[in-house]
């Protein structure tokens, strides 16, 4: 990687991508075991994610994760595949992340899309949720099937380790080239309605792992949905585990570059 920030040099030095998950194996992009997953996609939308809850606002969570729409009935519901919803594949996803992160001692939080608190800017100070990283999960559609890939928003704060680590662990899971996932990195401009919600001290991000609107992406989601949600939990353990100072040079600098694909409204 070339002119890469110091933040990006200490990721090359770091054993993070030596612990990431590589793609799956072809046979499970098809046959028993894809359907197998698929069942298990949709299952979770007739159980509730573990860790779920409004949350506090006297407690810092190491990270609080937002599954897209998730258990909004009606309004902006999210986008449909064709084997799996999106409401359905995120909470997957998010659930995967969050048993990661509390196994490794970490306190995750789990909030809906509505249901959560919200601060209510009188006294003066923030009354809302804080955490060190806030990840709310997507995979939307798209009118064009097939013309958008995934994408990662997130509020000025964030840092360059911070969002190289959650890229780098979505592309490896996925077997695709990383270079394509930085140039879909948006900085403040990304209008996600859960931004002026809470407050995080290392990243505020919204990713979006792919478009559902497409069987060749749906299929890969699903497909390599288990090593999605292990790539993106050591990204963040990462993230919370390296010290601040290792960490302090922003990602304006990726702030110019394709705004398209987060500039869609997500809410
Ligand atoms: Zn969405």
């Amino acid at each position: 990687m070339q002119g890469t920030p110091a933040a990006l040099k200490y990721l090359q030095k770091s054993d993070f991508e030596k612990g990431l998950q590589g793609p799956p194996g072809l046979s499970a992009s098809s046959g028993p075991e894809f359907q197998e997953l698929i069942a298990d996609i949709n299952s979770i939308s007739k159980s509730r994610i573990s860790g779920l809850g409004k949350g506090d606002s006297h407690t810092e969570y190491d990270v609080i994760l937002q599954p897209g729409h998730y258990l909004r009935p009606s309004g902006r519901t999210g986008t449909q595949g064709k084997y799996v919803s999106e409401q359905a594949l995120v909470a997957f996803l998010t659930d995967k992340v969050a048993k990661k992160l509390r196994d490794s001692g970490e306190s995750a939080l789990v909030i809906s899309a509505d249901d959560y608190l919200r601060p209510t800017g009188k006294a003066g100070y923030f009354n809302g949720l804080h955490s060190k990283v806030f990840l709310a999960i997507h995979a939307d559609g798209n009118r064009r099937p097939c013309t958008s890939g995934p994408s990662l928003a997130y509020q000025g704060q964030a840092t360059a380790l911070a969002t190289n680590m959650i890229g780098l662990g979505l592309a490896d899971a996925m077997g695709y080239n990383y270079k394509d996932f930085r140039a879909n990195f948006t900085a403040n401009e990304a209008n996600y309605y859960m931004f002026g919600q809470v407050r995080s001290k290392r990243l505020t991000g919204l990713l979006e792992v792919g478009e559902l609107t497409c069987e060749k992406s749906e299929t890969d989601l699903i497909a390599s949905s288990s090593q999605i949600g292990a790539n993106v939990a050591r990204a963040i353990d990462f993230i919370i585990r390296t010290p601040e100072a290792a960490v302090a040079n922003s990602t304006r600098r990726h702030s110019s570059v394709t705004r398209h694909s987060a500039a869609r409204s997500v809410m």
